[in-house]
């Protein structure tokens, strides 16, 4: 199992154990996306052309100071910044990476 970058420590982040934690946090769970508003009005106005808003968006994700902010680098503004207050919140920084069946693998092979 990979993971993401691990940032340098910060005070409002808590690595998680991998003893402890449920795996099914790691599949995507996104119920919300996140997008950037002016983005969002540039595909349903049409003047992105015929993309996905997926596709469109340009956005930076990151720890900040204070917490996390999303940043649109299309409009070079900020999205979301998620203050947490001084907390330390628990945070996984593992990814699964599912392994190809063995008969894909084969393929291309002599
Ligand atoms: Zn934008």
């Amino acid at each position: 199992m990979e993971g993401g970058v691990i940032p340098r420590p910060l005070p409002h982040v808590s690595l998680m154990s991998d003893a402890t934690k449920d795996l099914s946090s790691l599949l995507h769970n996104i119920e919300q996306p996140i997008v950037c508003s002016r983005c969002a009005d540039d595909v349903t106005e049409g003047r992105a052309g015929p993309v996905s808003m997926a596709d469109y968006m340009r956005l930076d994700v990151g720890f900040s100071p204070i917490g996390v902010q999303v940043w649109c680098r299309r409009h070079d503004a900020n999205v979301v910044h998620i203050d947490f207050e001084g907390r330390s919140l628990p945070t996984d920084f593992r990814c699964i990476v599912r392994r190809q069946p063995v008969s894909d693998r084969d393929v291309g092979k002599s």
